[in-house]
């Protein structure tokens, strides 16, 4: 169990600081009165008044579970009960972290997501609860402004990553999921978490061929690529500066690439990796789905001005649910979306500096 110095709000006017240790005090009482209550129903006998008289005096509060869940934006439905039943009392709530919980119009409202303890008081008796509160899953339809619970790393023609930048957790990914000839490819655990449940729904429900043929690419291979991709345009005639601006329509330059960050992958189908995908019926099935196991299209074919990279519908890119989510159904490419959280926080942060957090 969480110790921690909390806020203990007796009263609208008075604050007064909980130690570590007069919470364990808090316990100890919270344990003893149990215990008491306990043992008064195991052995006081049938003398009924006794027993009236301690059941009407408050031993201990309990709540059903040791945490609560509550969506941001919600209502908190905390049930403490009294012990015994028919004690009498009056709770006042304590909230440890009030950026994550608010007191509104007397009820307990989830302001962010987080993790906060919970306490509950009526008159010396105290017990608590650790709340978890979460982003609300996006309605399909939403126009709401993003929550910016999580920011999205971006790495595109003007977000440059480090030469030594190596994402954590990266894993060897299982030759039967790569294409031929395609094997030692590296991805994030979690991406390929992902991308396996997603496979497992493609193939069976249209029995596809998808293969990955790239997964994290490391800054010197992407350097490795460019030069590859500007060569091969100076071979065919053109001077150095056009080959270098038409390397970068397919091709990123080194620190640019998203493949840097682990948790891009590329498909294929065994044919080739061109806007053909679009209408295979993997293609088909990786836009509509791919958002239900947190991928996005990274660059969609209408958003290439924004991204600066042609159309890909082989290239997808692991931002987790919410985010995919939110994405696909406000069609928006990864570009606009990070623009909007950054908006959404600026203005949650000019919110919250207009309207400090007291308990009303
Ligand atoms: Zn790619």
């Amino acid at each position: 169990m969480i110790i921690k110095p909390i806020q203990l709000k007796v009263s609208e006017e008075k604050t007064v600081e909980i130690t570590p240790l007069a919470l364990q005090r808090a316990l100890f009482i919270f344990v003893a009165a149990a215990a008491v209550a306990f043992m008064c129903k195991k052995t006081v006998g049938p003398g009924r008044s006794a027993i009236r008289a301690i059941d009407e005096k408050l031993l201990a509060i309990e709540f059903d579970s040791e945490k609560i869940a509550v969506y941001v934006g919600d209502v908190l439905e905390a049930d403490p009960r009294a012990v015994p039943k028919n004690a009498s009392v009056s709770y006042t709530w304590e909230i440890a972290d009030d950026g994550i919980l608010n007191v509104k119009g007397g009820r307990i409202v989830a302001a962010h997501s987080g993790e906060t303890l919970l306490g509950v008081t009526s008159g010396d008796i105290s017990a608590n609860v650790k709340v978890i509160a979460k982003p609300k899953p996006l309605p399909p339809e939403s126009t709401l402004p993003p929550l910016y619970y999580e920011k999205l790393v971006i790495a595109n023609y003007k977000n440059t990553l480090s030469a030594d930048f190596v994402p954590k957790n990266l894993i060897k990914i299982p030759d039967n999921y790569t294409a031929e000839d395609y094997y030692g490819i590296y991805v994030s655990a979690e991406t390929f978490d992902a991308y396996k449940k997603l496979y497992m729904d493609m193939y069976n429900e249209i029995h596809g061929r998808m293969h990955i043929i790239s997964a994290y690419r490391s800054y010197a291979k992407q350097s490795e690529l460019y030069n590859k991709a500007v060569r091969n345009y100076m071979s065919q005639g053109k001077t150095s500066t056009e080959a270098r601006a038409l390397a970068l329509n397919t091709t990123q330059t080194p620190g640019n690439s998203e493949h840097q960050l682990g948790n891009t992958i590329d498909v294929s189908n065994n044919t080739s990796t061109d806007h053909h995908y679009q209408d295979t019926p993997e293609g088909k099935w990786l836009a509509e789905n791919a958002y239900k196991y947190g991928f996005i299209i990274r660059y969609p074919e209408d958003k290439a001005d924004i991204t600066r990279i042609d159309y890909e519908p082989w290239h997808i890119r692991y931002v987790g649910v919410n985010h995919a989510a939110y994405m696909y159904v406000n069609h928006l490419c990864l570009e606009e979306y990070v623009e909007l959280q950054a908006q959404a926080e600026e203005e949650a942060n000019d919110y919250a500096l207009h309207n400090p957090a007291t308990p009303d």
